[in-house]
C-alpha cells in the first residue's frame, strides 16, 4: 500500500470517527434540552447524557484459511433503571465506540417512546461480513457472546439483529449462550428464526412500524398514500420491506437505493423484480446501467422520502433541495440537527428515527414475552399489538410537539427520556 492511500485510508476512518462523535454530541445535546423543557436538573442530565457501561472486547477468530484474526467489538448499556437492556449488534466496518453508545441511547429513547419495560443497549463489531465466510461468521458470533456473557442475559441485556445481523446469527449467539449456562435461553436473543421462538412478523416488524408512521404522517398532513411518490434510500431489511409495503399500498416507489447507488423511474419502480434479485446484503444497483447516486436520489421530487440506510444522509449542505413533503427516518441517524432545524423551517414534516424505526424493538418485546411464557401468538395478533403501540406512540409525539411548538424530534426525545428519568428519580439513583 503507498503512503498516499495509507493517508486516505486513515483520513476515511478519521472521518467516520468525526461524524459517530458528531452524533453522540447531537444526541446529547438534545438530551439536555429534551431533560430541561420537562423541568429536570442537571443531575440527571450527568446521568443520561451517557451510558452506564460499555464493554470493548477483542474476539480471536480463526479464519477458514488457518490464520487468526482479532476483531474488535463493544457492547454499550445506557441505564437499566426501567428494565433490562434491550437494542440490536451490527457487524459493519465502520463500527466505533461513539457510535455504538450514540445507538444505546437511542433504544433507551425508543423503548421510552412505546413504553416497553427496557432500557436501552447495543453492541457491534468491528468486521465486514461481505468478505467473510458462513463458518467464519459463525466462529465470531459464538466468539462476540463467549466475550459478553457476563453483562447480557433474558433479564439483563437482550440482544437483537441491526446492521448486516439476521436471524442466523441470532440462533447461533442464542445456541452459543444456552451452551454457557448449560440451559435452554431463547429469552437471551430476539430476532430468532421462528423455529427457534421467534416472533411472526419480527422480520418485517422494522418497515411495519415505518409504514404505519407513514400512513399517520400522511393523514395529518391531509393527503393520501394511494399514488403518493415514495423514495427510499438503502434495500436492507428496513428498505425493502417498506418497498414492498409502499408499493401494496397503492404507493409509486420511484426510486430506491443500495450502497453504490440506485435507480429512479417517475412512473415508478417494479419492486417484486428488484426483491427476487437482490443478494442477501441488499445490493441490487450492478444489475442496471443507468444509475443514480445516493445524494441525487435524496434530492429527488416525490412526496415521501425515507432515509433507511446509513447515518448523516441529509445533512446542511442539502436540506434546502429535499423536495418531500414528509420525510420518515427509517434508519438510525440519517438526518443532522442542524438539516433537522432547516426541514422544520421549510415546513417539511419530519418523523424521528427514534419513532419511525421503533416497530422492530416493538416486536422484539413480544418476542421475549413470548419466549418468557412459552405460548405463541399468530401474525394477527403480532400485527394488531404492533399497530396499537406505533400509532399510540406517533400520536402522543405529534400532540407533544404541537402543544410545545417543537419539532417531533424534540418532542420524541422528551416522551423517551422522561421514562428513563422518572424511574431512575423512583430508583433513588438522582
Ligand atoms: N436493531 C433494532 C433497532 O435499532 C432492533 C433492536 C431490538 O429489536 O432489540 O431498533
Amino acid at each position: 500500500m503507498s503512503v498516499k492511500t495509507v493517508i486516505n485510508e486513515m483520513s476515511k476512518e478519521q472521518q467516520k470517527e468525526k461524524e459517530s462523535l458528531n452524533l453522540y454530541y447531537s444526541t446529547q445535546t438534545v438530551i439536555q434540552e429534551a431533560l430541561n423543557k420537562l423541568g429536570y436538573n442537571n443531575e440527571m442530565y450527568e446521568l443520561l447524557k451517557e451510558p452506564i457501561r460499555l464493554l470493548t472486547v477483542r474476539i480471536p477468530v480463526r479464519m477458514d484459511d488457518g490464520t487468526v484474526k482479532v476483531f474488535t467489538g463493544y457492547r454499550s448499556q445506557h441505564n437499566d433503571a426501567v428494565g433490562p437492556t434491550k437494542g440490536g449488534v451490527r457487524f459493519h466496518p465502520d463500527v466505533d465506540e461513539a457510535e455504538v453508545k450514540a445507538l444505546s441511547i437511542w433504544m433507551s429513547l425508543k423503548c421510552g417512546i412505546t413504553n416497553l419495560p427496557y432500557g436501552g443497549g447495543k453492541g457491534g463489531i468491528i468486521c465486514d461480513p461481505r468478505n467473510m465466510s458462513f463458518r467464519e461468521l459463525e466462529r465470531l458470533s459464538r466468539g462476540y457472546v463467549r466475550a459478553i456473557s457476563q453483562i447480557v442475559g433474558p433479564t439483563k441485556d437482550i440482544p437483537a439483529p441491526d446492521v448486516y445481523t439476521n436471524s442466523q446469527i441470532m440462533a447461533w449467539m442464542m445456541d452459543e449462550y444456552s451452551r454457557l449456562r448449560e440451559f435452554d435461553s431463547p429469552g437471551f436473543i430476539t430476532g430468532k428464526p421462528l423455529v427457534l421462538g421467534g416472533s411472526h412478523g419480527r422480520e418485517t416488524a422494522t418497515a411495519r412500524g415505518v409504514t404505519i408512521c407513514i400512513n399517520e404522517a400522511v393523514k395529518k398532513i391531509g393527503k393520501e398514500l394511494h399514488g403518493a411518490r415514495v423514495v427510499i434510500q438503502g434495500f436492507g431489511n428496513a428498505g425493502s420491506y417498506l418497498a414492498k409495503f409502499m408499493h401494496d399500498a397503492g404507493a409509486k416507489v420511484v426510486a430506491v437505493s443500495d450502497v453504490y447507488g440506485g435507480i429512479y423511474d417517475p412512473n415508478g419502480l417494479d419492486i417484486n423484480y428488484l426483491l427476487d434479485r437482490r443478494d442477501s446484503f441488499g445490493t441490487f444497483s450492478k444489475l442496471f446501467n443507468n444509475t443514480i447516486s445516493n445524494k441525487e436520489l435524496l434530492e429527488l421530487d416525490c412526496d415521501i422520502l425515507v432515509p433507511a440506510a446509513i447515518s448523516n444522509q441529509i445533512t446542511e449542505e442539502n436540506a434546502a433541495n429535499i423536495k418531500a413533503s414528509i420525510v420518515v427516518e427509517a434508519a438510525n441517524g440519517p438526518t443532522t440537527l442542524e438539516a433537522t432545524k432547516i426541514l422544520t423551517e421549510r415546513g417539511i414534516l419530519l418523523v424521528p428515527d427514534i419513532l419511525a424505526s421503533a416497530g422492530g424493538v416493538t416486536v422484539s418485546y413480544f418476542e421475549w414475552v413470548q419466549n418468557n411464557q412459552g405460548y405463541y401468538w399468530t401474525e394477527e395478533e403480532v400485527m394488531e399489538k404492533l399497530e396499537k403501540v406505533m400509532v399510540s406512540s406517533f400520536d402522543n409525539i405529534y400532540q407533544l410537539a404541537e402543544t410545545h411548538q417543537v419539532d417531533m424530534r424534540l418532542a420524541a426525545y422528551m416522551v423517551g427520556i422522561k421514562k428513563v428519568a422518572e424511574a431512575s428519580r423512583f430508583r433513588g439513583w438522582v
